[in-house]
This record gives C-alpha cells, structure tokens and sequence, in this order.
C-alpha cells in the first residue's frame, strides 16, 4: 500500500543516496528498517531538503489514510483511492 504511493513521488533524477531513500522509505516510516539503515536515512534527511519533505509528506499522507474514521468517508472511498493509485 505505502509502496504505491512511494511510486507516485518516485522520480529518475536524483542521487544514489536520494534514491535510496526513497525506496527504502515506507519501511522506514513503518519502522521495519535495520537500525543501521534507519540511522543512514535520518542522517540523510538532516542534510537534504527535498527527502525531507518528501518523507514528512508521504509519513502525513499515510496518517491521513490510517486515521480517516471510516464512518466519515465516503462509502466509495476506499475503493477509488485504490484505484486512483492503482492507474498511478
Ligand atoms: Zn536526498
């Protein structure tokens, strides 16, 4: 699910450390990366900008989506942001 969306923000024209980064960030947000990588993406993120904004905006994105209460969404919502990130 966080990998899809990582998909949408992923681009070609960044630097190895940025590109790792970014496919290593979903685990990072969920916090399933080794120690040893995390600690490598956050001294990253401390010197670079645009990773830094690119995590804290998927980390809101995520959040947004795991506390949207279902019962104020609507019925098709779900369904549609599945699909809209599907068609990328
Ligand atoms: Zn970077």
């Amino acid at each position: 699910m966080v990998s899809r969306i990582v998909g949408i923000f992923r681009r070609s024209d960044v630097d190895p450390d940025c590109k790792e980064v970014r496919e290593s960030s979903s685990d990072f947000i969920d916090g399933e990366l080794d120690e040893s990588v995390a600690s490598k993406i956050s001294g990253h993120l401390a010197r670079c900008g645009p990773c830094t904004t690119f995590i804290q905006t998927l980390r809101a994105t995520v959040g947004l989506l795991r506390s949207t209460p279902k019962e104020k969404a609507p019925p098709d919502f779900a369904e549609r942001l599945k699909k809209r990130i599907e068609e990328g």
